[in-house]
């Protein structure tokens, strides 16, 4: 998994597809009152990864409403970048201290924000309306208490492939209308 954190093949992969998923909101047009959308990107500075750059969004031409495509490189309102999240979640269970001590440093993170995002896995995220519909796909059932580490071994997330799967997967709360996303 440290591997795919370096991988600039991987998020080069992510933003096709999030530019896949901003295209076909485009096609869509407006939520709202499905009028035309014209494009209004703003910029993010994920501190969790090297997808430094924007996020795709629009705004309708005629109701000014923000449409904003789900994205598979950011999770919830937060900055961080989604993969990083789920990996190093992951990381964070199933790895000695030092290595979570290495990570850590090379990521920028504190040891309080990583305990949030267990935190976060463990109670909000499997608490979701999200998760309750999803979670009957998985068979055998995944054990709750082992988040993310055990929907990271469900998808594989040993090739680049498996990890966008994943992510495709919980793209769907990155849109904000998630309870407890912005709260990451
Ligand atoms: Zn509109």
């Amino acid at each position: 998994m440290k591997k795919l954190l370096n991988d600039a093949e991987l998020f080069k992969l992510l933003l096709m597809v999030d530019t896949d998923l901003a295209q076909q909101a485009h096609a869509n047009g407006c939520a709202c009152c499905g009028a035309k959308l014209h494009r209004g990107n703003y910029p993010r500075l994920p501190r969790g990864g090297p997808v430094g750059d924007w996020r795709y969004s629009f705004c309708c031409s005629k109701c000014r409403k923000r449409n904003t495509p789900p994205s598979v490189r950011f999770l919830g309102r937060k900055v961080y970048v989604g993969v990083v999240v789920v990996l190093v979640s992951a990381m964070m269970l199933g790895l000695n201290p030092p290595r979570v001590t290495q990570l850590r440093r090379e990521l920028k993170v504190d040891e309080r924000t990583l305990r949030r995002w267990r935190v976060w896995w463990q109670e909000t995220f499997v608490q979701s309306p999200f998760w309750k519909a999803a979670r009957a796909r998985f068979m055998p059932t995944l054990i709750e208490a082992h988040m993310p580490l055990c929907l990271v071994a469900a998808f594989g997330c040993n090739a680049s492939a498996e990890v966008v799967r994943l992510v495709q997967f919980l793209s769907p709360i990155t849109i904000g209308a998630f309870p407890g996303g912005g709260a990451m």
